[in-house]
C-alpha cells in the first residue's frame, strides 16, 4: 500500500511517498529564506508560501517515486499541532485529492510524526530492526519539548514537558541575543558557534535541576542570557560569542538530559527515541547516546538528516501504523485542523 503524505505544519511544504516504513520519495519547499529577515516565522507569509508550493511539491514527490495518483491508496496529512493557517493548506489539499480520486484519508499528529522519523527506512528497507516496546521518547522542536512514554503504536503518555518555552524556541531566541541580529533558525547558529566556545565561560543555573518532576523550563535561562549580554559591551559580546553559545547550549541540553535520565530511572526504560528539529544537533545526540550507553540501553534518532526537521516522510510512516489499525478519517468533511493538538 502506497501512501502520499503531506505536512504543512509550519514553514515547510513537504510531501512524501511511502510504503510501510519505507520512504520512496520526498519533495520539500523550505521557507527559511522568506522568514530569516524577520527573525522567526511570519504566519501570513507561511500560509501564502504553502499555497503557492503545495501543488508542485505533490507533483514532484509523485514523480520522484515514479508513481501516479492511481498507484496511491491513501492520503495522509498532518492535522496539528502547528500554525493553524499553514496546517489548513495541507488539509484542504489532502481533502480535495481524497475526494477527487477516491482515496482513503488518515490524519496524523505532527509530534507522532517526529517519533516515527526514528523508525523510517530508506527505499531499500534500511535500517532493519524490530519494534520493542515500551520506548521513552524525547521530543525536541521549535514548539515542543516533551518526554513521552510510548507503550505501543499509537499509545502515548506525556510524562514531562516544558513549563514555558520549547528548547528550540530558546535556542532561536538565544541566537538573536548573542548575534544581536534577526537570525532564524537559531539552533544551527548556536551549534556552530558552540563548537569553538568554552561551555564553562558562564555557569547558567539548570532551571529544573532541583525539582523532582519530569518538567523542564527555558524562560529563566533565556532571561539569564539576556541579562548577561546586557552587562557586556558590544566588543565583549562579539569576543565571547562562541563562549556564550557554548555555555547556553550546554545548560539547555543538560536540562533535557537530566530529566531524561530521571525518567529512565523512574520507568526503568532504557530504549530512548529522540525526534524533532533540535535532534539535528550533534552535541545533543552525543549526550543522549552517552547517557543511554551508561544504562546499556539503545538510542534511536531520525534515520536520515532529511528527517530531523519537519518533513512528510515521517507522517507517511506514522500513517502506515494507523492504516494497520484501520484508523482512517470517517467522513472527509469531518477532518479539521487542530493547532494545539496533543499526543
Ligand atoms: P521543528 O519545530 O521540528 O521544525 O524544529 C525546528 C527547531 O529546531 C528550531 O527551533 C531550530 O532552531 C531547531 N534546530 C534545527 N537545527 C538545529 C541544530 N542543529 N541544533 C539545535 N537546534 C536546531
Ligand atoms: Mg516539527
Amino acid at each position: 500500500m502506497k501512501i502520499l503524505a503531506i505536512d504543512t505544519a509550519c514553514d515547510e511544504t513537504s510531501v512524501a511517498v511511502t510504503t510501510g516504513r519505507q520512504v520512496l520519495s520526498t519533495a520539500q519547499f523550505s521557507q527559511v529564506v522568506l522568514h530569516k529577515q524577520w527573525g522567526g516565522v511570519v504566519p501570513i507569509i507561511a500560509k501564502r508560501a504553502q499555497e503557492e508550493h503545495i501543488q508542485p511539491t505533490i507533483e514532484m514527490a509523485l514523480k520522484r517515486a515514479r508513481v501516479s495518483l492511481d498507484d496511491i491508496e491513501t492520503i495522509a496529512v498532518t492535522f496539528g499541532p502547528g500554525l493553524a493557517i499553514a496546517l489548513g493548506v495541507g488539509i484542504d489539499n489532502a481533502k480535495e485529492l481524497a475526494t477527487a480520486h477516491h482515496k482513503k484519508l488518515i490524519a496524523i499528529n505532527h509530534m507522532e510524526g517526529h517519533i516515527y522519523s526514528c523508525f523510517a527506512q530508506n527505499s531499500k528497507g534500511n535500517p532493519d530492526f524490530e519494534f520493542k516496546f515500551p520506548y521513552l521518547v524525547l521530543l525536541v522542536s521549535g514548539g515542543h519539548t516533551e518526554l513521552v512514554l510510548m507503550k505501543d503504536h499509537g499509545q502515548y503518555e506525556v510524562i514531562g514537558k516544558t513549563l514555558d518555552d520549547a528548547v528550540g524556541e530558546a535556542l532561536d531566541k538565544a541566537a538573536r541575543i548573542i548575534v544581536d541580529e534577526m537570525v532564524y533558525p537559531g539552533g544551527p547558529i548556536i551549534e556552530r558557534l558552540a563548537l569553538q566556545g568554552n561551555d564553562t565561560f558562564i555557569h547558567f543555573t539548570r532551571p529544573m535541576a532541583r525539582s523532582n518532576n519530569l518538567h523542564m523550563s527555558y524562560s529563566g535561562l533565556k532571561t539569564a542570557l539576556f541579562n548577561t549580554v546586557r552587562g557586556m559591551s558590544d566588543q565583549e559580546r562579539v569576543r565571547h560569542m562562541h563562549d556564550l553559545a557554548a555555555s547556553f547550549q550546554q545548560a539547555a541540553f543538560d536540562e533535557l538530559v537530566m530529566k531524561l535520565e530521571k525518567a529512565m530511572k523512574k520507568y526503568k526504560i532504557y530504549w530512548v527515541v529522540m525526534g524533532g528539529g533540535v535532534s539535528a544537533n550533534i552535541h545533543l545526540r552525543k549526550m543522549v547516546r552517552k547517557l543511554v550507553q551508561r544504562y546499556h540501553g539503545k538510542a534511536f534518532f531520525p534515520t536520515s538528516p532529511k528527517l530531523y526537521g519537519d518533513n512528510a516522510a515521517m507522517i507517511g510512516v506514522a500513517a502506515h501504523f494507523h492504516a494497520q489499525r484501520g484508523d482512517f478519517v470517517d467522513t472527509i468533511d469531518s477532518l479539521e485542523r487542530n493547532a494545539r493538538a496533543g499526543l
